[in-house]
């Protein structure tokens, strides 16, 4: 008999990791079936991805879309929502098996322990959900018998290593980092770049916020932070090696010293398809590497002084509490505004920085914290900004 299609939520269906997990269920269609689609302001391709997978529900957060969304889908056997309240309450319908939450920053927090509190097993591509609310995250998951799957590249290469390794406890694991595409650079040099500049990433492609975070080393930060979490490691146990090459998505170190690595192109439907396919591997036709294209792969120490925020982010993980909150609050805030051209690159870290030393700290946030923590940040972060112009 044959089994029962998984059933899959994607909130971000119409981002880069949205785009890439649908062409993974494309390929494998008699494995999974599109439950819920949902996406914050690309109506279009959302109405598009909704005709094509005919999920059974589709949500526009941007609720000024949903007339749109609604009129297009309207000959379609498809629910159509709006708005924030209706993501988070769709992730917990009795019909998904697993939600892919591939949101962009904070705005996953929410929807993720919705769906967490649901029982629903969770494809995480969120990293910031993780990075504000690990703690209450993680218990929350264990509480509910919830298992959270990574789908970042580097996440996802410890999780293939650590398969089958049953009790045998992680030493320390080593998440490999790009290095973007100013790494080599001094500051003086990083003092003018540009924001065209900053979205170039050489392996990867990927959202703006990721690229952007990737060019200035947040981006491995947040990933400390993840590990974290998803590893129970201390923060001792998490190194950072710059890799130019992204074909060593990361390692892991056991106590017999011995060091497993997971390889592989850089390509983000490999992670995307295991957190789905988890335990099995699915055959398919990414394309293969192949060393001769690659004579040397070389790993060296970050830069940490040059490139700031690996080291703010260690910070934050060392202090715990809301500080990491804070740190991805100011960093979000600081992206949007290196984006729109009202700060220059090295200026993202001493916003950060400034407001990790301001915001008030709290040892042991209960959700209400968070939010408060994230709006508070958010509001000290444009303000910085405002009184510099
Ligand atoms: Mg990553």
């Amino acid at each position: 008999m044959k089994e029962k299609k998984k059933s899959i939520a994607i909130l971000g269906s119409t981002g880069s990791i949205g785009t890439q997990a649908l062409d993974v269920i494309r390929q494998h269609h008699d494995y999974f079936e599109v439950e819920v689609l949902t996406a914050q302001n690309n109506a279009d391709l959302l109405i598009e991805q909704a005709i094509a997978f005919q999920p059974n529900v589709v949500v526009i957060a941007n609720e000024t879309l949903l007339e749109k969304v609604k009129t297009a889908l309207s000959h379609q056997p498809i629910k159509v929502y709006g708005g924030d309240a209706a993501l988070a309450s769709v992730v917990q319908m009795e019909s998904i098996d697993l939600v892919l939450t591939a949101l962009v920053g904070y705005s996953g927090v929410l929807p993720t322990i919705k769906a967490i509190e649901a029982g629903k097993n969770i494809a995480l591509a969120n990293k910031e959900t993780l990075v504000v609310a690990g703690a209450l995250i993680t218990k929350l998951a264990q509480e509910k018998g919830v298992n959270i799957y990574p789908v970042d590249s580097e996440h996802s290469a410890i999780f293939q290593c650590i398969v089958g390794e049953f009790h045998n406890k992680i030493e320390k694991i080593i998440l490999t980092a790009s290095g973007g595409p100013f790494r080599g650079k001094t500051r003086e040099e990083l003092q003018h770049v540009t924001k065209a500049q900053a979205l170039k990433h050489p392996n990867w492609s990927m959202g703006a916020k990721v690229t952007i975070d990737s060019a200035s080393l947040m981006n491995k930060g947040l990933e400390v932070i993840e590990a974290k979490w998803l590893f129970h490691l201390k923060p001792e146990q998490i190194e950072v090696v710059v890799h130019p090459q992204s074909i060593i998505h990361s390692l892991v170190q056991f106590e017999d010293s011995s060091i497993k690595a997971q390889l592989g192109l850089p390509d983000m439907r490999l992670p995307i398809q295991f957190a789905m396919t988890y335990p099995a591997r699915f055959k398919c036709d990414f394309p293969r590497f192949n060393f001769a294209h690659y004579p040397s792969l070389t790993l060296e120490q970050p830069d940490t002084k040059t490139f700031r925020n690996l080291a703010l982010a260690f910070q934050a993980l060392e202090k715990g509490g809301n500080a990491p909150c804070v740190l991805n609050a100011a960093n979000e805030i600081a992206v949007a505004s290196f984006l729109k051209d009202e700060i220059g690159f090295l200026e993202m870290s001493y916003l950060v920085e400034q407001c990790l030393n301001e915001m008030s700290y709290i040892k042991e946030p209960r959700f209400e914290d968070y939010v408060e923590t994230d709006t508070a940040t958010r509001r000290k972060a444009t303000e910085i900004i405002k009184n510099k112009k």
